[in-house]
């Protein structure tokens, strides 16, 4: 019966698992496209398989458009100093200050894009919502006097829930301020390029994103005033598809063109140098 017999084979060893990285691949929300979440990256976080653009940090926006070594940041030591006392507000600041690193909802910089000096200012939504306060608008202020000093062009990216609550009034003044300065610029012809990213909403849609001389918006950014519910229940209709999008606004008239982020720098770039009346760089390449 030898061939019942079973032969007692010492145990190998478990082969070592190939450890996989909880974090290497990654799943787009929209399509559900799943990927390595490097090729995300390099794709500069746009779904390779829909073009779903991802929300990205405002410094990711200041990589993406000034030329290499060229940036210095402006206004770094402004903060809020919550004019109304309003509850639990510094809390939140504080709060929003280390979870996000920056100051506050917007990163303001000098420098160069594709050889042409500006002057940039990014919004973040991860500092609460990107809402806009007395800070972010006195950044803006600032950045359009140092455009309006230096002739440099000024290029707003805006990504903001809107106004922001904890400072009422104040928040709302801002609206106006930014308003003021950018009539300064157009009255000197200092060329003024907004970009509108997912979500421009509020305040800031009312004001500085909506009168860039040109406006560009990255592809399904959503941009209106009030949201999509609150407007259904004033007006008691339905909204038609794909209202309050970047290619909405385009039909409509209300941007000028939809642009995808790695065309970004090009294409400011280009309607810069028209504006200015710089003739076209022959050699600048595509970013
Ligand atoms: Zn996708």
């Amino acid at each position: 019966m030898a061939w019942f017999r079973k032969e007692k084979k010492p145990r190998q060893p478990r082969r070592e698992k190939h450890e996989i990285p909880p974090d290497a691949w990654d799943k787009c929300v929209k399509c559900g496209h799943t990927d390595l979440t490097e090729k995300f990256e390099r794709n500069l976080n746009v779904c390779p398989n829909c073009d779903h653009h991802r929300r990205i940090r405002a410094i990711e926006y200041v990589n993406l458009l000034l030329d290499e070594g060229t940036s210095e940041e402006t206004e770094t030591e402004i903060r809020s100093t919550d004019p109304l006392g309003f509850p639990e507000y510094p809390q939140r600041l504080d709060k929003a200050v280390s979870k996000s690193g920056d100051g506050d909802a917007i990163l303001t910089f000098t420098g160069r894009l594709l050889e042409l000096p500006v002057c940039l200012g990014v919004m973040d939504f991860a500092f609460m919502g990107g809402s806009m306060g007395s800070v972010v608008g006195e950044k803006i202020a600032r950045l359009g006097q140092k455009a309006l000093e230096r002739k440099f062009s000024l290029i707003l990216v805006s990504a903001s829930g809107g106004a922001r609550m904890q400072e009422g009034v104040l928040s709302l003044m801002q609206m106006a301020k930014a308003a003021a300065m950018l009539s300064q610029l157009a009255e000197r012809r200092i060329p003024y390029v907004s970009i509108l990213t997912n979500p421009t909403t509020g305040g800031v849609s009312a004001s500085y994103a909506m009168l860039g001389d040109a406006i560009l918006a990255e592809p399904g950014a959503v941009i209106g005033f009030a949201g999509p519910r609150v407007i259904k229940q004033t007006i008691g209709q339905d909204l038609p598809d794909g209202f309050q999008t970047s290619e909405f606004l385009l039909e409509h008239g209300m941007v000028d063109a939809v642009v995808s982020r790695k065309d970004l720098k090009p294409t400011v770039g280009q309607l810069l140098r028209h504006m200015s009346g710089k003739p076209a760089a022959t050699g600048w390449t595509a970013a």
